[in-house]
């Protein structure tokens, strides 16, 4: 690595970029081809057979067919793998197509018992609980509990840290030691490289929604795992033959989105950061989570694992369910939508959507909302969230006075 590569935003504007000045352009083509000339019958077959079985594209092979290599998609594999440390990423059409090919992947080879810690994404939670692509799950409510939950089936540990939606923090060497080698998956969408590397701490694998800051714009819909060139291997040829591929449009936008992912995901945290101390003031909040405030880091992992609090905050509510719908509704800068990681505000409440499959005992509260800040002014978006919270408050206040809660503390 020249010494100019040693940096992470450096790394984030030029990883993926060999080739692209030599052949005369400032910024990669997009390369739409479905299909690819064949010099020959023997190397055309030679080729598809390499690639269908999962391995990358040799020098002065075709690339055959799209399903099987795209040139756009590895230059976002390419670059979201240096961020991330690792040998290899492989990019897939959500992080749901993501995920089902990891679990494909250790079902087929007949280890298809999972350890997962909750919380999770509503939909990762569900897709383990449904059995759907043929694993089985055990449960852990507690880190404490992964390595008791380890079987001689056990093909992954799936944890997600800071955790979906109420940004708990889970310490990943701890887990991988207490995996005792069975490999375990971190879901670093919400930290991204730029705040926490989950490879360097021992995860084998490191998945992104990057639907979410990779792409930032909330304009794009794809997922990537980064691994080691061994696991590239088994995930390329899931996404073969599942068909599961990023288009290469979506491939360019991601690959963009890197370009100015440490930028934007330092402005939106140190929005949310002041936000998160802001908010809490207010007499609707029972409760703020974000990993920058006082005693929300009892592992001790910020600054070690985690460069940052990141952009996600969860409030909750005193006066539950009503006053969280009166939050998201009332919202006027931000926008009460799903997704996060956008460069646009995004509130959102997890037990009614994304968290709704989850079994009532583990979904979230039903006071909870969870807020994604982007990249507006803090005073804008406090004023925002400020009178968001007042009809909040207006809204449950009568009956929390009726069961007699609900203290004012301004
Ligand atoms: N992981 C996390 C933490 C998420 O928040 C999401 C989506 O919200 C996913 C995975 C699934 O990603 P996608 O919606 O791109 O399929």
């Amino acid at each position: 690595m020249t010494p100019i590569f040693q940096h992470l935003e450096t790394l984030a504007v030029h990883a993926g970029m060999d080739g692209v000045a030599e052949s005369g352009s400032h910024v990669p083509t997009i390369d739409l081809s479905s299909t690819n000339p064949l010099p020959d019958v023997d190397s055309g077959g030679a080729a598809y057979e390499h690639l269908a079985t999962g391995h990358p594209l040799a020098e002065g092979q075709s690339a055959v067919y799209q399903r099987l290599w795209q040139p756009g998609v590895a230059r976002f594999e390419t670059a979201l793998a240096r961020l991330e440390g690792t040998e290899a990423a492989v990019g897939f059409a959500s992080g749901m197509a993501a995920l089902t090919a990891c679990l494909i992947s250790i079902a087929s080879a007949g280890r298809g018992h999972v350890v997962a810690l909750r919380p999770l994404y509503g939909g990762t939670d569900h897709v383990l609980a449904t059995g759907l692509l043929g694993t089985t799950v055990t449960w852990c409510e507690h880190q404490d509990q992964v390595a008791a939950a380890i079987r001689p089936d056990t093909g992954l540990v799936v944890v997600e840290t800071p955790a979906n939606p109420t940004l708990e923090l889970v310490d990943i060497a701890a887990v991988v030691a207490a995996a005792d080698g069975v490999p375990v998956l971190v879901d670093n969408t919400f930290a991204t490289p730029v705040l926490q590397r989950p490879a360097a701490h021992g995860a084998a694998l490191v998945l992104h929604s990057a639907t979410k800051f990779l792409g930032g714009h909330g304009d794009v819909v794809g997922g990537i795992v980064a691994a080691d060139e061994e696991w590239a291997v088994r995930l390329r040829q899931v996404r073969a033959l599942t068909g599961a591929l990023l288009h290469p449009l979506a491939a360019y936008l991601l690959h963009r989105g890197l370009r100015t992912l440490p930028i934007r995901v330092r402005a939106q945290q140190a929005t949310a950061a002041e936000l998160a101390r802001r908010l809490g003031q207010h007499d609707a909040v029972a409760g703020v989570r974000y990993p920058g405030l006082p005693g929300q880091d009892p592992r001790g992992l910020l600054g070690t694992q985690l460069h940052g609090g990141g952009s996600l905050l969860a409030l909750e509510l005193r006066g539950g369910y009503e006053a969280a719908r009166a939050f998201v509704e009332g919202v006027e800068v931000a926008t009460h939508a799903v997704s996060l990681g956008g460069v646009d505000t995004l509130v959102q409440h997890p037990a009614s959507l994304t968290h709704r499959p989850v079994t009532p005992e583990a979904r979230p509260g039903a006071g909870v909302v969870r807020i994604s800040v982007g990249l507006e002014h803090v005073d804008d978006l406090t004023i925002d969230l400020l009178q968001a919270l007042d009809r909040a408050d207006r809204v449950s206040r009568p009956r929390r006075s009726a069961r007699g809660g609900g203290s004012p503390r301004r």
